[in-house]
């Protein structure tokens, strides 16, 4: 007997999962994007004009879609009205969208830490419960000790682009003690949103810097270029 036990957290449609198989096809079909940034690209080109010119320190950027309806909508119950059990589709859709690339397999799955003044602020980090969930799905390992974010000054949301930069620049480290486990590894960063990117470059160089040999980038979403 099928069971129409959940509702379409986009349609409202009653259904066997938490988004419809018609919401998925509307939502989350794969477009061509640059397989570096991730950022939407009109034509189908592997790189792009901005990574050919200054390569980011990730290699390859896997998301599930642009950052817009419903992605915030869900993103944003997900992360600040205290629904952490929206993970499971989130992650669901990114593992999809994992499995359609050609990101190569990591080792080890790392969240974007927070800091630990929002970390007690909101009771979780959503990067993690992303990064554990995907972690279980594909049989590799999720850490969240590894990479450590000290302290956050200002809110990166409230910041222009070069501010952002400079506002990160050290914001994160791997645990000294730990920098063996490092080396020579493939790591996939998994968060949320990808804004500009230069959260995800902070991190990516930090984990580089510790002897990573290689930091891929998974996220939900990706807000693209205005
Ligand atoms: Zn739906
Ligand atoms: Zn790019």
């Amino acid at each position: 007997m099928r069971t129409l036990a959940s509702q379409c957290e986009v349609c409202r449609q009653w259904g066997e999962a938490a988004l419809c198989a018609d919401c998925i096809a509307r939502f989350a079909t794969p477009l061509p994007r640059c397989g570096r940034c991730g950022l939407r690209l009109a034509l189908p080109v592997a790189v792009c004009g901005a990574c050919l010119r200054d390569p980011p320190p990730f290699e390859h950027t896997v998301c599930v879609a642009d950052y817009g309806f419903p992605w915030d909508a869900l993103i944003a119950a997900f992360k600040f009205r205290g629904r952490p059990e929206l993970a499971t589709v989130l992650a669901g859709r990114l593992r999809a969208a994992i499995a359609a690339s050609a990101a190569p397999p990591p080792q080890c799955l790392l969240p974007v830490p927070l800091a630990p003044a929002r970390l007690a602020e909101r009771g979780y980090n959503q990067a993690w419960e992303l990064a554990r969930r995907l972690a279980h799905a594909l049989g590799v390992p999720a850490d969240a000790q590894l990479l450590w974010r000290p302290a956050d000054g200002v809110h990166q949301a409230a910041l222009g682009r070069a501010e952002r930069q400079r506002n990160l620049v050290g914001a994160f480290m791997v645990d000294p003690r730990r920098r063996g486990e490092l080396a020579g590894r493939r790591v996939a960063l998994v968060d949320d949103v990808m804004t500009t990117g230069a959260t995800a470059r902070a991190a990516a160089t930090a984990l580089l810097r510790a002897g990573a040999a290689a930091v891929d980038l998974w996220v939900v979403a990706r807000t693209p270029e205005d």
